[in-house]
């Protein structure tokens, strides 16, 4: 396993992933295939998982490659004891996956033992996807393009957005999603204009904007998209931001390739909505890499100077957003490609869709 020379590499004597019930499950999902919630993963000279008794047949049907051991009492005194036996001095752990109370209480617990937060080093490995990851992820787009098709036949004004929220993520549990992806974004009128608004009781009105940021999780896997629809008739000036972010869209579906680094994608897009005078309205990055997290690396932004590569999953998904007024985002799922990048969301977007 690459990881374990990496270990070895940074003079550590073992890695840790540690899942308690608060972190996020994506990197012993990603080594291990377990889901359970609290496992700690030991990459070293052997490798293994722990976790406790609620867990452990869980985890004989879900792990083929690493032994299971059970972890009784506390866990982490277990472990302590663990490191201890096996005679570690230094153990490396992600930053981003312990708390500062789980380093703190190992390190009380046990002063002779190095603890060392180092770069989540598993994550990055899980930028670059398999095909199979890939398929998977496709899976969940599609699935999430079926759902945005079905609600757009039942919105109607006078419903919430609440209400349409919670219909879709029936729909989409109903028809197999784990869960959804995060917490889907419907953002009736002015809400439009608050990039993560969060679904509450507005209701649908003719002659505004809807804006629909959806996702859902399928097989482990996420996806993510965003469309706008009008209800009815909407300002001239609605459409014209329209066109102008689905021209940027579509400069940053033309800038994503193997070799391009995330700041010169946002760029790319950037430029067009500078171009019409909505710089100004576009504040967060272009897109993020999405896996087994709906957030997880390359970022496109500004500020990103990695370079993108084949088989890394991205979102590209500029917007505007006139606070007060409404908001316009169009996010597309895709992979990167050596000369391009393959569009996984399906969902129409060419013209704004009327209602
Ligand atoms: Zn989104
Ligand atoms: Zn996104």
């Amino acid at each position: 396993m690459a990881l374990v020379r990496r270990v070895k590499e940074e003079g550590l004597d073992a890695f840790l992933v540690i899942n308690t019930e608060n972190s996020d499950h994506a990197n012993q999902y990603y080594l291990t295939g377990f889901t359970g919630s609290l496992g700690i993963v030991w990459v070293g000279e052997k490798c293994w998982l722990g976790t406790d008794s609620r867990y452990t047949e869980q985890a004989a049907g879900q792990v083929e490659a690493l032994p299971v051991n059970k972890v009784q009492g506390r866990w982490s005194q277990w472990l302590v004891e663990k490191l201890e036996h096996a005679g570690v001095r230094r153990v490396g752990m992600a930053a981003t996956n312990v708390s500062v109370k789980v380093l703190s209480d190992l390190r009380s617990s046990c002063p002779n033992i190095e603890f060392v937060p180092t770069e989540d080093w598993i994550q990055e490995t899980r930028q670059v996807k398999e095909p199979e990851e890939i398929e998977r992820i496709a899976a969940a787009a599609e699935l999430t393009d079926k759902g945005l098709k079905w609600i757009l036949g039942r919105v109607r004004p006078g419903m919430s957005e609440r209400e349409v929220a919670l219909d879709l993520e029936t729909w989409y549990r109903k028809q197999g999603a784990e869960h959804v992806a995060f917490d889907l974004i419907v953002a009736a009128g002015p809400h439009s204009s608050r990039p993560h608004h969060r679904p509450g009781g507005k209701k649908l009105a003719e002659g505004e904007l809807v804006l629909f940021d959806v996702g859902v999780r399928l097989e482990g896997y996420c996806s993510d998209v965003t469309r706008v629809v009008a209800l009815g008739e909407v300002p001239r000036r609605v459409r014209e931001v329209y066109e102008c972010v689905l021209a940027a869209n579509q400069a940053g579906l033309e800038a994503v390739r193997d070799g391009i680094t995330g700041e010169d994608a946002d760029k790319a897009a950037r430029d067009v909505l500078a171009n019409a005078n909505l710089g100004d309205h576009f504040g967060h990055g272009l897109g993020h890499g999405v896996g087994l997290q709906v957030h997880e690396g390359p970022r496109l932004a500004p500020t990103a100077d990695e370079k993108l590569e084949a088989g890394m999953v991205v979102t590209v998904e500029p917007g505007a957003y006139l606070a007060g007024e409404f908001g316009v985002r169009i996010e597309d799922l895709v992979v990167v490609r050596p000369d391009g990048c393959e569009v996984l969301s399906g969902f129409p977007k060419q013209e704004l869709w009327t209602l």
